[in-house]
């Protein structure tokens, strides 16, 4: 783990990727609970699933979290979880859906290759945990929609590759847009 620590984006990707699980099950080295393939996705089963019919969707290609994703195989994935979130819908019966997709194991991230999960659920079956939230004032909020909003531009229609920051920023800049309050537990 230290030694991850040190590497840049593209030596982690390239170790996580020799080891990565999903890679695995796309290169058929070991089995895996499919329910849909295309060229640039793959969903399946979950082997621990919070109900019957947790679906994973994948990427077949490499990418630890969601921001490294390329635009256009982000929009194919996006187009796949709705398709499979209706799919599951139906064929479970289930009362609603979650969508969750973790990035970072802060964030419960076990498999370092991006994944989105789509789990049924059912009236009362308490399957995952509540969040717990903070308290937060107006002013606060106003403070950090104005500070966020102002590094966010609308992403022209269609297009693609833009990332945030979409333009220099100053680190001051960047410092501004950043929590004012002490946000960790
Ligand atoms: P996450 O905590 O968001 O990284 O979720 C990873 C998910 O992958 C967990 O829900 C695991 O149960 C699931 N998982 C781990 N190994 C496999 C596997 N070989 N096949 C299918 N699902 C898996
Ligand atoms: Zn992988």
């Amino acid at each position: 783990m230290a030694e991850q620590q040190q590497m840049n984006p593209e030596e982690l990707l390239k170790a996580t990727k020799e080891q990565c699980i999903f890679c695995k099950i796309v290169s058929g080295e070991i089995p895996g609970y499919k329910v849909y393939e295309d060229e640039e996705v793959l969903a399946l089963l979950d082997i621990r699933p919070v109900n019957a019919g947790h679906v994973l969707v994948i990427p077949k290609e490499h990418y630890i979290v969601l921001p490294q994703v390329p635009d256009d195989l982000a929009e194919r994935l996006m187009l796949v979880v709705k398709y499979l979130s209706g799919a599951v819908f139906e064929m479970t019966g289930a009362h609603g859906i979650n969508v969750i997709q973790n990035n970072g194991a802060a964030s419960g991230q076990e498999v370092p290759h991006v994944h989105f999960h789509i789990i049924p659920r059912y009236e009362g079956d308490k399957a995952i945990g509540e969040w717990v939230r903070k308290d937060i004032k107006p002013e606060q909020l106003e403070e950090l929609s104005k500070a966020m909003s102002s590094r966010l531009k609308p992403l022209p229609k269609g297009s693609t590759r833009v990332s945030v920051p979409v333009e220099e920023e100053t680190p001051e800049e960047v410092e501004s847009a950043k929590l004012k309050w002490d946000a960790s537990p």
